[in-house]
């Protein structure tokens, strides 16, 4: 189905390259819009903007429900008011922090025993930055002609949009030929008592007014990590609540390094135990109950804040979406490789799409992808495959490509060679910082240049070390041309240049010089 589909759109998008398509298109419009967009937010707001530079007539939704405990925000969806962008503001608060210990020991006159963050101004400094990304988004829209509602969207039939311009007023109603969902989704709570009155989620933790002080994090994925690490770096005292593992769906090793790293820091965790009630105590505190589900012995603790990390659902269930006869999977939409429904106009980009990586870029491109091919004639798909991604930990964890389970399990193990190695970043050993935790690896084919499947990298600045190597990746990188690449020296993006020990060798990788 999803070939004809493809098929069916590309011949469509030929035909009006070939006449020149346009919104000044002769004859009366059959719809108010060629495109609404449901959805404001990284995948809504690129494919928005790409369809309306295309000449088409674009209309964008964006409305955002206050959390339970009063949170809102304005456009620009989750990563750039309560994702990435604060999540990365506040990691480097974190990362600062540290970076004062450190400045002592390369010679700065700082007393060092005396720094404290100020929660509230670094709240304030994050939310004044958003705001500003908020204002120029909508100058933005202004700038390239789409119009934007603030409003909840919501299907009346396959090309009709309803809508309420304010609270109480009338129902109004947009048509348009296509419609493009893009609604992403929100952090779940659990189903237990006290857990949406009492406890926060990373829709709240980035505007939160009181210092966060103890906290329970619940949840060890991206979210939960990133959470926990910030917070401590920034002084507070957080505790990791692990359903199951670390990092399910990463690298096995890279995630239980990570953890080893987050466990030497001081972060302690609760493993294979899950949350069974939140009560607020007399003096005010949250007294959180719990279960050991491999001792099956119940306990409980007393923090200041309890924030879920438990995943994300899709947005769906306000989109009316029988009415326009949209299929979903649990609470996501499913799509064809085209990003296609199961109604040929109406598509679907970002996080509401079902079994497609969470994140901000995959939004952006897929969004734009597709409305080059509805606008602009173009036939090129969204390549999902090979997505880098990073961990926002103190040490970094990033990859690219295959865990050493995956590939093991898709190509077996005698077929795959994984060259890795512990390193020591030069800028490490002034303030003699532990660097037992600083590891990379390469996995790669056994056989001819040995073609590399994945890359794996904990430390410093990690995303920014393998976003170049994502694209040799892509393009075929082999261990061969690795080795033959000369390193910067010194970085510690150079130790991909050298890895030269093989886990199957046995050798022990860990290194014992810096410049040999
Ligand atoms: P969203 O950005 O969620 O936008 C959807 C918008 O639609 C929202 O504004 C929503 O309120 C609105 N909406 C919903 N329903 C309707 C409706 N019916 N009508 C109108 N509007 C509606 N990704 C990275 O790549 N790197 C990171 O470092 C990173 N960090 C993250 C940190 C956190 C804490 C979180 C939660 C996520 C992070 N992500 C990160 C993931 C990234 O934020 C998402 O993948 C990305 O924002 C998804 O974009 P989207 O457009 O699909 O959805
Ligand atoms: P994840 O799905 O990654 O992790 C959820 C965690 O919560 C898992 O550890 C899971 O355990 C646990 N969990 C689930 N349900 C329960 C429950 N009922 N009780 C206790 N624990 C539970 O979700 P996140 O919210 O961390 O992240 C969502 C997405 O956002 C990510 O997939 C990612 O794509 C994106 N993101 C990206 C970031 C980045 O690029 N740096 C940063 C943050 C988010 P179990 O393994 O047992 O299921």
């Amino acid at each position: 189905m999803s070939t004809i589909k493809i098929l069916r759109s590309s011949t469509h998008n030929a035909l009006r390259s070939s006449l020149g398509w346009c919104r000044h298109a002769a004859s009366r419009p059959r719809y108010d819009y060629d495109l609404v967009v449901l959805g404001g937010g990284s995948a809504g707001l690129a494919c928005a903007k790409e369809a309306a530079g295309c000449g088409a007539r674009v209309l964008c939704f964006d409305y955002v429900k206050p959390t339970p405990v009063g949170t809102k925000w304005g456009i620009g969806g989750t990563c750039v008011n309560v994702g990435c962008i604060p999540k990365k503001l506040m990691h480097q608060a974190s990362l600062l922090g540290e970076a004062v210990h450190e400045a002592v020991a390369y010679g700065w006159n700082v007393d060092d025993k005396n720094i404290r963050p100020d929660w509230g101004k670094l709240v304030r400094s994050v939310q004044n930055h958003i705001k500003s990304v908020n204002w120029v988004t909508r100058v933005d829209l202004r700038d390239k002609k789409v119009e934007y509602v603030n409003s909840m969207g919501s299907f009346r039939d396959s090309h009709t949009i309803e809508y309420v311009a304010m609270p109480g007023a009338e129902h109004r109603q947009v048509t348009s030929e296509y419609v493009v969902v893009a609604v992403g989704g929100r952090p779940r709570y659990p189903d237990i008592p006290g857990a949406v009155e009492l406890g926060i989620t990373s829709d709240d933790i980035f505007s939160y007014e009181r210092e966060p002080g103890r906290t329970l994090v619940v949840g060890a994925g991206y979210v939960g990590l990133e959470c926990a690490c910030f917070l401590k770096g920034l002084g507070y005292e957080p505790t990791v609540m692990v359903r199951s593992i670390v990092l399910r769906g990463f690298d096995r090793q890279m995630s239980d390094l990570l953890a080893a790293m987050m466990t030497e820091r001081g972060i302690p965790f609760l493993g294979t135990t899950i949350p069974k009630a939140v009560e607020r105590q007399a003096d005010g505190r949250l007294l959180v109950r719990y279960r050991n589900t491999t001792t099956q012995m119940d306990g409980s603790d007393v923090f200041d804040t309890v924030l879920w990390a438990i995943g994300r659902k899709g947005l769906i269930e306000d989109l009316n979406l029988e009415a326009a006869g949209v299929k979903t999977h649990d609470d996501k939409i499913v799509v064809d490789a085209a990003e296609a429904t199961s109604v040929p106009h109406i598509f679907a980009v970002g996080d509401i799409i079902y079994g497609r990586p969470e994140l901000t870029p995959v939004a952006i491109l897929s969004g734009r992808l597709l409305a080059r091919r509805l606008f602009a004639g173009s036939t090129q798909l969204m390549d999902y495959a090979d997505v880098a991604t990073t961990v926002f930990t103190p040490l970094e964890y990033s990859c690219v490509g295959m865990s050493e389970e995956t590939a093991i399990e898709l190509r077996g193990a005698d077929n795959i060679e994984v060259f890795h190695g512990y390193y020591k970043p030069t800028e490490f050993f002034i303030p003699q910082k532990s660097v037992r935790h600083c590891y990379l690896k390469a996995v790669a084919e056994v056989s001819g240049d040995q073609k590399i499947l994945g890359l794996h990298y904990i430390g410093p600045v990690a995303g920014e070390v393998i976003q170049g190597f994502a694209a040799a990746l892509k393009s075929g990188l082999t261990v061969k041309t690795l080795l033959n690449t000369v390193g910067i020296h010194p970085t510690t993006a150079e130790e991909f240049t050298r890895l030269s020990i093989t886990k199957r060798s046995g050798r022990d990788p860990t290194p014992a010089s810096c410049c040999s």
